[in-house]
């Protein structure tokens, strides 16, 4: 609050409603409720909290769809009102029936036969408390409710606010009741108005949109259904265009940001490894070179999401960036989110260098002729002496490529010239982990990034939750043309399937196959505490017997001696678990042909002899969990096979999901699939920017096309006059978005 001195007359600036505190609005005891319950402060909160959804006054909820256990605010009109002496003990009760004009429900009060009075038959209001079940009748029990005026009675409270017929429903909770929130809100609305627009009127006339503070009074007392449409359109169209306005100034925020450009060759290092290939690289590789090599010239970071369904080829894209950044003085991360991933790209990244040059002018891990690169392994369980040799390789510029899990992060880690970090499988990293390594550049400077994603994001998804990010894709899967035939075995109801999968799988191993069993547990438990840290898959539910690890070896072991089994899991110690990979992976002396794990296989792990996957429990997996497993075979030139083992009778997500995964191997339709079976929080539940957390009606995938309407827009004004005006509107307005902007 500014007082100027000067004039002896205080005045003050301007503070938008938005940012006014409840409790001076509302008085104490509203507020004290609003912000217990929902964490509101300021009117913009409340503003912002639209109703679920909205009653037509005389048309009565149905309580068909009524939960027991959950709150509800119904309308309903008093049906019959009883009331009799308890039978155990002194007082009264007052049972009330509601309807819906079809179904009843119960209403009843203990020592409050004074209601009686109020709640006569005939009566219609609004009822809301959490729904019990009193032997067999769906009961509320000292239901806070609102009658409406029936004309005959003066003293009955009618609400001012639901004078119009269409009546708010709120999001509510236990102690405040959707009419009272209904009526602060009345309160708040009184003083708004004129509020700042953050949408140019240009571009209001365009669209036929209403202005802010038409549509904030609107969606919370709407006068007819036109009106309501009209301020949702808007309230979405505002919710997309502020998003995107933010995120073109995060873009805008960056170009300040400077890296080294590293200028990279036409016939240098990239091109040699090119033409050792054994392989062409699909259009898409080159397509993706190109535009990463186009960043990386530039003095601005690169930022770039790579995304390519399993098996599209990234590895070899981000290994030909950093030889291209190696050559041009410059340090490469690679992050790994496990430690199979991280010593299965380095194993991976040192053979495909070393096959490339038997003269080692590729590859001086092994020797460290000057010429050629040097690959470094820092993993969380590295030895103590060989970490301090990595620390030292790195920091001195020796180490070409690192390649780690999460201890690359840390603080002790310091390069000498980092010029590029590579984030694999991105989904699993933190936006602060990024930003650590961001950190690390040269002075000043920022190195480049280029994360990489198998879960392929639908565009408006990249829009919404990564528009800052240039995204680039890769279509095709050039490793995986020999394709995957997928099964679902229901071991419930046709346990005999089961036997044939398991001799299926004795046939792949005398063809000189390998198989993946993939289980949801590490050991036999009735509980969910040894579910490997890596599942994230649906939640246990307590006493659910889960397919292990442990319980397979032992079961299959016995009965097939012949083969060899191995096990893997994120509990095992570092050595076993590359040791297993080991001998799973390579023409090893002590071959193992059937690897039993669990989901620590999900990301990343290439084993182009493996054939066949068995999937227990696959009713514990998500779609896109799912989708990468199996991209674990059929990687080779032979198909593969992928068995989704269904450890219950079968419910429609779970149903829904495995066909879905049978009925399409292509990542981009499943992520859409994946969308609509989902609920849309749980899509945002990934989302690394934040923002997407505030929006409020808008969907993004329904709303693609608006999104992609409203980032038309906002490119277009941002380089016009107005744009400074529309950042302070937004600013005064929807400083909830601002101060998530501001904590990425
Ligand atoms: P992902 O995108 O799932 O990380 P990878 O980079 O691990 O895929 O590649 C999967 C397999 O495909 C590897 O064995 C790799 O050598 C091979 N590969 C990559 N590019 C090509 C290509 N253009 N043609 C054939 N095989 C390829
Ligand atoms: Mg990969």
């Amino acid at each position: 609050m500014a007082i100027h001195l000067w004039g002896g007359i205080e005045t003050m600036p301007e503070v938008s409603i938005f940012k006014q505190n409840l409790s001076d609005l509302l008085g104490g005891k509203s507020a004290k409720g609003l912000e217990k319950s929902f964490g509101f402060v300021t009117a913009g909160d409340l503003l912002q909290h639209f109703p679920r959804r909205y009653a037509e006054r005389g048309e009565l909820t149905s309580f068909e769809k009524i939960e027991v256990g959950k709150p509800v605010t119904i309308m309903a009109t008093v049906s019959s009102v009883t009331s009799r002496r308890m039978q155990n003990k002194r007082g009264w009760i007052l049972v009330v029936t509601v309807t819906d004009g079809r179904d009843s429900m119960q209403l009843t009060f203990f020592n409050q036969k004074w209601r009686e009075k109020e709640l006569q038959i005939g009566r219609s209001g609004l009822f809301a408390g959490t729904v019990t079940d009193y032997r067999g009748t769906r009961t509320l029990t000292h239901p806070q409710y609102l009658l409406f005026a029936d004309g005959s009675d003066s003293d009955m409270e009618a609400l001012n606010q639901f004078a119009g017929s269409i009546i708010p429903v709120y999001p509510s909770s236990q102690s405040i009741t959707s009419w009272q929130i209904a009526s602060s809100v009345d309160v708040v609305l009184a003083s708004t108005s004129d509020l700042v627009d953050p949408i140019p009127e240009s571009v209001r006339e365009e669209f036929e949109l209403m202005d802010w503070t038409q549509a904030l009074h609107a969606i919370h007392q709407p006068q007819s259904h036109s009106d309501l449409e009209a301020a949702r359109f808007r309230i979405k169209f505002h919710e997309a265009f502020v998003l995107q306005a933010l995120l073109e100034e995060r873009r805008r925020a960056r170009r300040g940001i400077k890296a080294i450009a590293r200028q990279t060759k036409n016939h240098g290092r990239r091109s040699q490894f090119d033409a050792m290939l054994p392989f062409v690289l699909t259009d898409g590789q080159i397509r993706v070179g190109q535009e990463i090599a186009a960043d990386l010239n530039s003095e601005s970071p690169m930022m770039r999401l790579l995304q390519g369904d399993v098996g599209s080829g990234k590895t070899i894209v981000a290994l030909r960036a950093m030889l291209d950044v190696i050559e041009a003085g410059g340090q490469c991360a690679l992050l790994a989110p496990t430690e199979v991933l991280a010593s299965q790209h380095f194993d991976s990244v040192m053979k495909l260098l070393r096959d490339m040059a038997s003269d080692g002018s590729l590859l001086t891990s092994m020797n460290n002729s000057a010429d050629g690169v040097h690959v470094t392994l820092l993993t969380g369980s590295l030895p103590s002496a060989a970490r301090k040799k990595a620390l030292l390789d790195i920091a001195s510029g020796t180490a070409g490529i690192v390649i780690g899990t999460h201890a690359l992060i840390q603080d002790s880690v310091e390069f000498f010239d980092l010029g590029l970090v590579v984030i694999d499988e991105q989904h699993r990293f933190g936006v602060e982990q990024r930003a650590v390594l961001m950190n690390k550049g040269r002075g000043d400077t920022k190195p480049h990034v280029l994360v990489m994603t198998a879960t392929p994001i639908p565009r408006t998804v990249a829009l919404t939750t990564f528009g800052d990010l240039d995204v680039s894709t890769l279509d095709e899967s050039p490793s995986m043309r020999a394709g995957v035939e997928t099964h679902v075995v229901n071991a419930m109801t046709v346990p005999n399937h089961l036997e044939r999968v398991w001799e299926r799988m004795s046939e792949e191993v005398k063809a000189g196959n390998k198989v993946f069993i993939v289980c949801p547990s590490i050991s036999e438990q009735m509980n969910a505490d040894d579910i490997d840290s890596d599942h994230a898959g649906a939640p246990i539910t307590a006493n659910q017997k889960l397919r292990s690890v442990d319980e397979t070896v032992e079961e299959l072991a016995s009965r097939f001696p012949d083969i060899y089994f191995g096990a893997l899991h994120g509990q095992m110690k570092p050595e076993l678990k590359h040791d297993v990979m080991y001998r799973f992976t390579e023409d090893a002396a002590n071959p193992v042909d059937v690897l039993v794990a669990t989901t620590v296989i999900e990301v990343g792990v290439d084993v182009p002899a493996a054939t066949m996957m068995i999937i227990q429990n696959a009713e514990r997996f998500g779609i896109s969990q799912l989708h990468q497993l199996r991209g674990r075979i059929g990687r080779g030139d032979r198909p593969g096979l992928c068995i989704l083992v269904q450890n219950n009778f079968g419910n429609e997500g779970s149903t829904d999901r495995l066909e879905a995964i049978r009925s399409t191997t292509n990542g981009f339709e499943l992520a859409q699939r994946d969308l609509e079976i989902r609920r849309e929080g749980d899509v945002l539940g990934q989302d690394q920017s934040g923002l997407s957390s505030s929006l409020r009606l808008l969907r993004v995938v329904e709303d693609s096309e608006l999104i992609e309407l409203a980032r038309d827009q906002v490119t277009s004004i941002a380089e016009s006059s107005t744009w400074d005006a529309v950042l302070a509107a937004i600013d005064a307005t929807d400083f909830e978005r601002v101060t998530h902007l501001e904590k990425t």
